[in-house]
């Protein structure tokens, strides 16, 4: 009853009236989704995957208390932000709350891509400078005016040329940048300050070119990259360089934000930087279309003198809001930031121990629920295992797990799950992991460390006790 049309049916009519430059994943044998209830989805026939994707499905896949706010909502009214609601400015209130001092001012869109673009319009009326430096292999959002800083796309083959007041600046990477431990420096902050350099270098072009810089954007945690975690003190230097050239800085917490990486609420806290601008996106709506701009009194004030009025039909509205305060109500209540440390490095060190099994991991990285495992043929060489990660995510696909893979290589398995993730989850997760290593590296996986639930007869009362035991066992064994 969960679908409308057999499976077949349902590929013919999007082969049919569905661009084909939309993604699909699995596309030989793509996977029909019906239903989502926590960090699991549910196919057409019931069968049940461990998603370990979806950042989007933060509090988990249709959480009953976001549902209930959206539903509530809507019975209600949605309208636009030309009228006074309260979801809009209680929400505007909390989110500011979480930013450091003085980032207070928000504005409401629909989607991380218009978040960035109305961060890029506001930070060219601040400065009226043009110029905007982006990070090799960043992605922030499909936009004309976002895939022109993103070499994620425009890198491609077929991509779009990179325009002239874009400058790249090398990916603060210390598994496989520009610059790497321990041959280029000694100290994490020294890498830092070396791949901030690079950006103070595009500064000073930018400066002789057109007189200054626009803006600096990038993830606060570079995701689509490939789970990049920036050396300490690489923000607080380029951000130094970024403001000397007039310019400011964007934070794009759109993948990384809301308490993902559990520590802190936004990731840019990790780097110890005030960013001009925050974007986010994603997280905040649980899978209902909301994102937000936050900036400075200062910078907000230069849109409003240009006396041009912004209004976005449906950003602000009271079902969005609605929503995105029930999300920030269940991190709150259920202490997912806890839980993204805990069950995150539970699940960094277990992978941390695949890579002492399995030679294809060549880094483990992470923070929270924010981790990356790099594949590699050639240790010495870092030499990108693609094939072997396109493998891996297919056999953890047969497995009823998903997850994928990103970076320029594509060959860093990327794990970015709902927020309510357990650590048997990701025991879960490991265990057939290291199976599947083992499969393709020929070594042997230990057992799995299955965790079973197992209903046990006290002694005393059950003459068969032992019995009763290890029937119990049995059949959890064959549960799992
Ligand atoms: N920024 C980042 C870092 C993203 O990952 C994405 C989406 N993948 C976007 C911006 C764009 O967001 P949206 O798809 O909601 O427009």
């Amino acid at each position: 009853y969960l679908q409308s049309m057999p499976k077949a049916e349902t590929i013919k009519l999007r082969e049919k009236h569905i661009g084909a430059a939309c993604q699909l994943f699995f596309r030989s044998s793509p996977l029909k989704i019906v239903r989502g209830i926590a960090q699991f989805m549910y196919d057409e026939t019931g069968e049940r995957y461990l998603d370990c994707i979806n950042n989007v499905a933060h509090v988990g896949h249709c959480h009953p208390h976001v549902v209930e706010a959206g539903r509530n909502q809507m019975s209600l009214i949605s309208t636009n932000n030309r009228y006074l609601h309260d979801e809009m400015v209680i929400l505007a209130e909390r989110l500011v709350k979480t930013m450091p001092e003085p980032l207070s001012v928000c504005f409401f869109v629909n989607s991380g891509s218009e978040a960035n673009d109305l961060a890029l319009r506001l930070a060219r009326i601040h400065t009226k400078n043009k110029d905007v430096i982006t990070l090799d292999h960043a992605y922030h959002g499909h936009l004309t005016s976002m895939i022109d800083v993103s070499p994620y796309k425009f890198n491609l083959p077929g991509g779009p040329e990179k325009p002239e007041w874009v400058h790249v600046a090398p990916v603060p990477d210390v598994y496989r940048g520009k610059y790497t431990y321990p041959k280029d420096a000694k100290t994490e902050e020294e890498l830092g300050h070396l791949y901030a350099d690079e950006v103070g270098v595009l500064c000073q072009k930018a400066e002789d070119n057109h007189g200054g810089v626009c803006a600096f954007i990038a993830e606060s945690l570079q995701s689509c990259g490939g789970q990049v975690i920036p050396p300490h003190g690489y923000l607080k230097k380029t951000y130094e360089y970024v403001r000397q050239a007039g310019g400011v800085c964007i934070a794009d917490e759109v993948q990384v934000g809301f308490g993902r990486v559990g520590t802190h609420m936004w990731a840019f806290e990790t780097q110890d930087v005030i960013p001009d601008i925050v974007t986010m996106g994603k997280p905040m709506g649980n899978g209902h279309p909301v994102a937000a701009v936050i900036t400075t009194p200062e910078i907000a004030k230069s849109f409003t003198d240009t006396g041009v009025e912004y209004f976005n039909t449906y950003g602000g509205n009271p079902v969005s809001c609605a929503i995105a305060n029930a999300v920030l109500d269940v991190i709150e209540e259920e202490r997912l930031m806890d839980r993204a440390m805990r069950v995150g490095s539970h699940l960094l060190s277990r992978c941390e121990g695949l890579k002492h099994r399995h030679r294809l991991v060549g880094d483990v990285r992470g923070r929270g629920l924010f981790v990356g495992v790099e594949l590699v043929t050639d240790r010495e060489a870092r030499t990108p295992a693609t094939a072997e990660a396109k493998h891996i995510i297919n056999r953890m696909r047969e497995e009823k797990i998903l997850i994928s893979r990103d970076g320029p290589d594509s060959n860093v398995l990327k794990f970015k799950p709902p927020m309510v993730f357990s650590t048997q989850d990701a025991d879960r997760v490991v265990d057939t992991l290291d199976r599947v290593l083992a499969e393709l590296d020929g070594t042997k996986a230990p057992a799995s460390r299955l965790t079973l639930e197992v209903r046990v007869t006290p002694i005393g009362e059950d003459s068969t006790n032992t019995e009763s035991i290890r029937s119990n066992v049995q059949q959890a064994v064959k549960a799992n």
